[in-house]
């Protein structure tokens, strides 16, 4: 085996980390960890360090680490077909039944499920499909995407651009001309503190449709959204938020889609974020919670009222100009299929809404009240923990000061991971959907004392 000081100048001399702060780490100066082996919530490094993963990765590894029903079938699949494409009506049995099984789990007016390999893939090929869509129906002028501030839906050319945060943009010329931000539905940060939770939700529908009118309805395509706010904050969207978005989006004929790639496949405590919320999508992205991150996956879930267009476009046009190589890959999809049986087998929807439940309010007894929290919030196995300088005058803290990334660092050295999200301070959990109550209980408690250590 090597050793940890060979794997680490290997690391720091070769490999170009995502989301990294490259020039840090390169000179060894930014925290690193190799990991070995996990199990159940907790994932072990090379040091033999055990760590309670309250991050499920990046909110992905769903039925937790270390399921053998997961990777005995991807060894099956793999031994048997590693690999045969899916263009041109090929297809393997996983990935046959894989679309079965996530159709008999989407709200019923969906369709049809094309898979690719990402959230962020995933996305990109709903922007072209919905540009498919407009031109097959002779509207080739109605092609704006209409997403969020501190919307999340990947880190592409178009993804990065419908992303909402300013890391995502700055010096990488984005976002593109097509895409427009319209207000996030984060009530905590609402710019006029004197609104009521109706009149913030009137008044981000309001601001939307000013937009479209402002740019022409007859220009506007799709709108796109997480039914709870991620990456951005981990922000639940307010009351009746989604019924008065779709009132405005039918208005104006523009379709809608859900990016479930973080609440689809139970992690509100409802198999989709759309079921939860009323929302009927035209389209669903899904990826992470598709095959617990136990092979990479995705897929775009498109609704009967999109393929009825999609089918008419190919028998004026030919086939779809559209697919990856590794679409449907058979290894993803015998993790796929293996991983929806256990999260049925398992009861993780259920749970993620009764222990998700519990450990909000365990985190919200731990730390509601101190000082410098201003908020916690969360649905499902999804919590927020924002801090602030001053909670009566919700006065932030300068992003320089680092509060979040110190607290996620104190809480690291107790022995629990936690993501300080990109954009403000603020602790995110994103636990597996097995969390025990008692894991709840050490996640609480051990943020509390992560707190205290930062902040007094
Ligand atoms: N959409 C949402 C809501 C996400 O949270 C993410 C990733 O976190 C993506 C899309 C992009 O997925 P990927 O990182 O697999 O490209």
């Amino acid at each position: 085996m090597l050793k940890n000081d060979t794997l680490d100048s290997w690391d720091r001399d070769n490999f170009f980390h995502p989301s990294t702060h490259l020039a840090q780490h390169a000179r060894g100066e930014s925290p690193s960890r190799i990991i070995t082996t996990g199990s159940g919530c907790h994932i072990e490094d090379r040091n033999g360090t055990r760590l309670l993963d309250a991050f499920a990765g990046l909110y992905c590894v769903n039925v937790g680490y270390g399921r053998r029903e997961i990777s005995d079938a991807i060894a099956a699949q793999a031994q048997e077909l590693a690999y045969y494409h899916s263009y041109a009506g090929h297809g393997t049995e996983a990935s046959i039944t894989l679309a079965k099984m996530v159709l008999d789990r989407a709200p019923d007016h969906m369709s049809k499920v094309y898979f690719g390999l990402s959230g962020s893939d995933a996305n990109e090929t709903n922007i072209k499909l919905v540009w498919y869509y407009n031109n097959i129906l002779g509207r080739p002028e109605k092609k704006k995407i209409i997403s969020r501030w501190r919307g999340y839906h990947g880190s592409g050319l178009m993804t990065g651009s419908l992303t909402g945060l300013e890391l995502f943009h700055k010096k990488f010329d984005l976002p593109l001309a097509q895409v427009i931000h319209t207000e996030a539905p984060y009530f905590y940060r609402r710019e006029d503190t004197s609104m009521s939770e109706a009149e913030f939700v009137a008044d981000c529908a309001a601001k939307l449709e000013a937009q479209i009118l402002d740019e022409g309805p007859e220009t506007i395509a799709a709108f796109i959204g997480e039914p709870v706010l991620g990456t951005g904050g981990i922000v639940p969207p307010p009351e009746e938020y989604w019924d008065a978005i779709q009132a405005v989006l039918a208005k104006y004929d523009i379709l809608l889609i859900a990016d479930e790639v973080v609440t689809g496949f139970g992690r509100l405590g409802s198999m989709f974020g759309s079921d939860h919320y009323g929302m009927r999508p035209d389209i669903i992205t899904i990826a992470k919670g598709l095959t617990s991150a136990y092979a990479p996956l995705s897929g775009s879930i498109i609704s009967d009222k999109v393929w009825k267009v999609l089918e008419q476009g190919t028998d004026e046009n030919g086939p779809i100009g559209h697919g990856w190589t590794y679409s449907a890959h058979p290894i993803g999809a015998a993790a796929g299929v293996a991983n929806l049986k256990l999260i049925d087998e398992l009861g993780l929807v259920e749970n993620a809404g009764k222990t998700g439940a519990y450990f909000n309010a365990v985190m919200r007894e731990a730390v509601g009240d101190m000082a410098h929290v201003g908020e916690v919030r969360g649905e499902g196995m999804l919590c927020a923990v924002e801090m602030v300088k001053d909670s009566e005058k919700r006065q932030f803290f300068d992003a320089g000061e680092k509060v979040g990334p110190s607290i996620a660092a104190a809480l690291l050295s107790e022995g629990v991971i936690a993501r300080a999200m990109p954009q403000g301070d603020i602790l995110g959990f994103a636990p597996p959907l097995c969390l025990s109550q008692s894991e709840a209980d050490e996640i609480a408690a051990k943020t509390a004392s992560a707190i205290r250590s930062v902040l007094g």
